[in-house]
């Protein structure tokens, strides 16, 4: 080995025990200990080596948690040791009866409870060997499970590697993949803007996700994961559960920081109803309460039954379900012009919440699931985020409901309401129905978009009922005389919405795209699409195939822009919002791998369309130059190249193919 790749080798090892090191400082103890900035410096300087060096890369490198292809199917793997799924409990009573056989069991020891947080996701095991993450599975049937290592190793706060120094090395380790609810709550958002099936619950979100068979897909979803079972280890097994969690702890695994232990059954339920209001306030689902004794030769002298542990059970609060009545189903009309049916409840507490609407999704999903106005109907707050609509109770029917009919126009203005060939949607064909223009305003001024604060739905419906504004660049004209005629509305305030509106004028550009409310576009397509393009103008220039060819874009969506794009009306409105002076470009990155580069692109590149290589330059700092000129560092040169190759060549220019620019650029 030369002296610098032995060089690069030991610089690579360091720099991935550092990155390892924070991001357990990071995602694990919640405690990070550099600033973003300094931690990107790292990744960066990691991401160059493994350009340079690509036969170096090491398995537990960060930049390996998205790697590998697409599988067909899961590789079934057996167990170390069977996941057993926990009896059930529903009342303090059968508690005490668990407690009263463990008793009766052990004789006159004394007993140690240690409580746990039952979180509603994926139940997984994890397999290190000398400390590498080599396999991860699903639970499956408890003996055999399914082989998701990649999507595994795309979840930030699962560590590669133990830490060197704690005494685990090869262990079995069991947790649970959970999805958060704001995760939840911004995937299903995503999803219906795309027309995608929502997740009813965060365990469907995590088993999905976990089980996708595409990785990169996996490493889009906001999951996360604790770990409650330390199942086997080579080395030396602790006495109790409790230090079990400890060494796992000390290993750089994610363990729950709600893990209490009592030495009594009575202190266990109080502490299991003190958290059955609290659990609403943890940012994630969970269900109920696992209680296991704390001793594990205790545990062993329990030992089993056919199907579960004696030394454990779970505890379930009562299900987010109540039985409620549809009053009606009301037509809401959405900024693509979508009619949603969406059921108007007799208000109901679901999990110390009011609910008194749910959604409906659209005009199928009631005719599947056979809804009457009028009907009793289970209804179900799942992931805490939206309210769903279970099923009728059709037992309780007394002949005098009502079906449902969609409208066949639109609620609010009237027009044709039509439903193409192939979607569940009927829409709204006026696009200036007002109901589609507050909706979109709506959109715009939103906190994930342009955030402009006090510009909500009341302000926007008396904007638009007054005529003074009709689309997102109008809010840009709005002046205080105009304010300080609306209801409400006096000198300060005015002056807030002037101000809020005018700071919005600094927002980044994926969020500009992302307000516009381009159908499919979502905030991560938005950011996929600015960071590819850069500005305005190449997005506008694009062709539909170019657009599709963006990793992350895709057909539908390259369609949905292109008609944006096109429509004469659109066009007017962002050449206004330009005027407004809102960005139309990504700022430019002051430094980066490639900064004082200059490039030239001749022919055509097979991995990407001309823009985006051109964009993907930039963003790392260098520059795309117009011509042959001296100022020219490299050509890059693609199919069918031009008459530029020739100057190149005759000038005495570094040539690139297209495999020397993918590995410069780190994509290869
Ligand atoms: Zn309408």
């Amino acid at each position: 080995m030369s002296e610098s790749r032995e060089k690069a080798r030991r610089r690579m090892r360091e720099l991935v025990d550092a990155i390892s090191h924070h991001d357990t400082k990071y995602y694990v103890e919640d405690n990070p200990e550099i600033s973003d900035f300094e931690y990107d410096q790292l990744v960066q300087e990691l991401n160059d080596l493994e350009a340079t060096f690509p036969d170096l890369v090491l398995p537990d490198s960060p930049t390996q948690r998205v790697s590998g292809k697409a599988l067909e199917e899961f590789p079934q793997v057996e167990h170390k040791v069977a996941m057993l799924s926990l009896g059930n409990s529903y009342s303090p009573e059968e508690l005490k009866e668990f407690d009263a056989r463990v008793r009766k069991w052990l004789g006159e020891e004394k007993v140690e409870y240690v409580v746990e947080l039952k979180i509603d996701g994926l139940g997984i095991a994890l397999l290190y060997e000398d400390g590498e993450l080599t396999r991860g599975a699903t639970r499956g049937d408890g003996k055999v499970g399914e082989e998701v290592t990649q999507n595994i190793k795309t979840i930030r706060s699962i560590p590669l590697r133990l830490r060197p120094d704690s005494g685990l090395r090869t262990i079995e380790v069991r947790g649970e993949v959970y999805m958060p609810t704001e995760g939840l709550r911004r995937l299903n958002k995503d999803r219906e803007q795309r027309g995608e099936p929502l997740f009813a619950n965060p365990r469907n979100a995590a088993a999905g996700s976990v089980r996708q068979l595409d990785p990169k897909i996996a490493a889009s979803r906001p999951l996360e994961a604790f770990f409650y079972t330390l199942g086997y280890s080579k080395e030396s097994m602790p006495k109790t559960h409790e230090a079990c969690i400890e060494a796992m702890k000390q290993a750089g695994l994610r363990v729950s920081p709600h893990t209490r232990k009592f030495d009594s059954i009575d202190k266990v339920l109080g502490h299991i109803s003190s958290w059955e209001s609290k659990r609403d306030d943890l940012g994630y689902e969970i269900d109920g309460m696992v209680v296991k004794v704390n001793s594990l030769a205790q545990q062993l002298k329990l030992g089993y039954t056919a199907k579960e542990p004696r030394w454990a059970i779970a505890f379930k609060y009562p299900p987010k379900q109540m039985t409620t009545r549809l009053i009606d189903i009301q037509v809401q009309v959405g900024r693509t012009g979508a009619l949603t049916p969406v059921a108007v409840l007799e208000p109901v507490q679901v999990g110390g919440v009011t609910v008194t609407h749910a959604t409906l999704h659209n005009e199928d999903e009631v005719k599947r699931k056979g809804l009457m106005i009028g009907d009793h109907v289970l209804i179900e707050r799942a992931g805490e985020v939206i309210p769903q609509v279970v099923k009728a109770i059709v037992d309780r029917r007394t002949g005098k409901e009502r079906e449902f009919r969609m409208p066949q126009t639109c609620p609010v203005c009237g027009s044709k309401a039509v439903r193409e060939e192939d979607e569940a949607v009927r829409r709204c064909v006026n696009a200036s129905c007002p109901a589609q223009v507050k909706e979109r305003l709506t959109h715009f001024t939103s906190r994930g978009a342009m955030d402009i604060e006090g510009v909500g739905p009341s302000l926007i419906d008396q904007l638009v009922e007054k005529g003074l504004v009709s689309d997102a660049a109008d809010l840009y004209a709005l002046r205080k005389e105009q304010l300080l005629e609306l209801e409400g509305f006096a000198e300060k305030s005015s002056q807030n919405v002037l101000d809020a509106v005018n700071s919005s004028r600094g927002r980044e550009f994926d969020r500009v795209l992302y307000a516009l409310g381009i159908r499919h576009v979502g905030k991560t397509t938005a950011t996929v699409l600015a960071e590819a393009m850069r500005n305005l103008d190449r997005i506008q220039s694009a062709t539909e195939e170019e657009l599709s060819r963006i990793e992350g874009i895709g057909q539908v969506v390259a369609e949905a822009i292109r008609d944006f794009m096109d429509n004469p009306k659109n066009h007017a409105l962002l050449g206004r919002l330009r005027k407004a002076g809102l960005r139309m470009e990504l700022e430019k990155k002051a430094s980066g791998p490639l900064s004082g580069k200059t490039f030239l692109f001749t022919g055509e590149l097979s991995s990407m369309p001309r823009p985006e290589a051109e964009a993907l330059v930039q963003s790392l700092g260098g520059k795309i130059s117009r011509g042959v000129t001296k100022a020219l560092d490299y050509l890059v040169v693609g199919k069918d190249p031009g008459s530029k190759l020739a100057k190149a060549k005759s000038l005495g220019m570094t040539i690139l193919d297209e495999k020397a620019f993918l590995e410069m650029v780190g994509k290869k």
